[in-house]
């Protein structure tokens, strides 16, 4: 039999991660592999971030558009006084990775409106997004994504001592959507005016609550997260919800709607060597090959993203130049600065004089301005390994990922 040593007390002591691992299911190892992303590096994000760092996870990608403020730092394990003004992503980035056990955890961050700006292809090669969200925009935006991609991910949600989380697994079960109320559809739409252009003045429902709950939410977040990742039973498609106040602790079953709009999924998908940073000439001229789709293929934005080529000041009909995706125009920007500096806004112009916009959605070698096909598959609004539909000559579709992976992400 074998003695008991000094040096193997002296392993356990070395091993950070002795306690957890002697869970009987507990796996290490895949910890280390897994890849997640976080989206929204705020209250529950910083202590979601934070778990996984302590936990061992290896490759972690945060997403976020936000700048930290003062009101931040109650509820933000992460940020200090000095980091005010300071990108949220960036510094929860720098943070985790100071705070890891293990030198070569992978951390990567992202900058960005991830409605717009994160494409597909990034959710597929994650094997797990955890939504830290206060908005049902975003959340929609991430469901939409995640089963497109096949991708599970865990949302989490909370108001004042109230909490709760939801595991989704497309394509199975319900998604997120499938239990909004058109109310809440609606709503999501309101920091967009009626054709997607940003409204700067919209101002974010401001959420009561505290870093308590937070904490409570983000500890339930990333142990369904864990034990998903330790092949471990999960809660699909239900609420596992928490009530602070008088301490009510229940699990809901939720329904999955047939007619729901979001478990959309690619018949099939063909990786290109082509990344967002290569013009939309040289895109067509490699889908437009007869492996690919073939002579007349064009690209097509429908049902997906919108490009404003130029629009008709409503006051005095001059034309305004725009050429860029429609997600990055703000509403202001529709009214021409020589109107603007008459201080004429829409509100004084008659309601029924239309906008005249020209958009184009349909792009190929045929149609489209000799400016525009030396624009970047990015200026025009796709994003870094985003998946596009491609329309061949018999109207059949085929959906190309940009598989060339020139990264968007900083690395710490
Ligand atoms: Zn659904
Ligand atoms: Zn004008």
């Amino acid at each position: 039999m074998k003695k008991f040593t000094i040096e193997s007390i002296n392993n356990i002591e070395n091993n950070p991660t002795d306690r957890q691992e002697r869970i009987s299911w507990w796996s290490q190892e895949r910890l280390k592999n897994a890849k997640v992303m976080v989206v929204g590096a705020g209250a529950i994000g910083n202590e979601t971030l934070k778990n996984l760092a302590l936990i061992g996870i290896g490759n972690i990608l945060i997403v976020d558009f936000d700048t930290i403020s003062t009101s931040n730092l109650s509820r933000t394990v992460l940020f200090r006084k000095e980091d005010v003004g300071k990108k949220k992503a960036e510094v929860a980035a720098k943070r985790i990775k100071k705070m890891a056990f293990h030198d070569d955890i992978q951390v990567s961050w992202f900058h960005g409106d991830l409605v717009w700006e994160l494409g597909t292809g990034i959710y597929e090669e994650m094997d797990l997004v955890l939504g830290c969200l206060d908005n049902v925009e975003a959340r929609i935006s991430i469901n939409r994504q995640c089963w497109l991609s096949k991708t599970p991910w865990i949302d989490s949600g909370m108001y004042e001592l109230g909490m709760r989380v939801e595991f989704y697994n497309p394509p199975n079960g319900p998604c997120y959507q499938c239990n909004l109320t058109p109310k809440q559809l609606e709503n999501a739409n309101k920091r967009y005016s009626c054709d997607q252009a940003k409204l700067k003045a919209f101002a974010e429902e401001k959420m009561p609550t505290t870093q308590i709950t937070s904490a409570i939410v983000s500890g339930i977040q990333v142990q369904e997260a864990v034990k998903f990742l330790c092949s471990q039973k999960v809660e699909v498609g239900k609420k596992i919800y928490f009530q602070g106040k008088n301490n009510d602790f229940d699990i809901f079953s939720k329904q999955e709607d047939p007619h729901c709009t979001a478990h959309a999924e690619y018949p099939n998908v063909i990786p290109i060597p082509v990344n967002a940073n290569h013009t939309l000439h040289e895109f067509l001229q490699l889908i437009t090959k007869k492996e690919y789709s073939g002579k007349g293929a064009s690209l097509d934005f429908r049902g997906d993203r919108t490009f404003v080529k130029t629009v008709s000041c409503r006051i005095c009909f001059s034309e305004i130049r725009l050429m860029r995706p429609t997600f990055r125009i703000s509403a202001e920007e529709f009214i021409c600065s020589s109107c603007r500096l008459e201080g004429k806004f829409f509100s004084d112009t008659n309601s029924s004089v239309e906008t005249v916009k020209v958009t184009q959605d349909i792009f190929n070698l045929e149609n489209t301005d000799e400016e525009l096909l030396h624009f970047t598959l990015n200026q025009i609004g796709i994003p870094f390994q985003h998946i596009v539909a491609v329309i061949d000559k018999e109207d059949n579709y085929a959906y190309y990922k940009l598989n060339n992976k020139e990264t968007i992400f900083n690395k710490i």
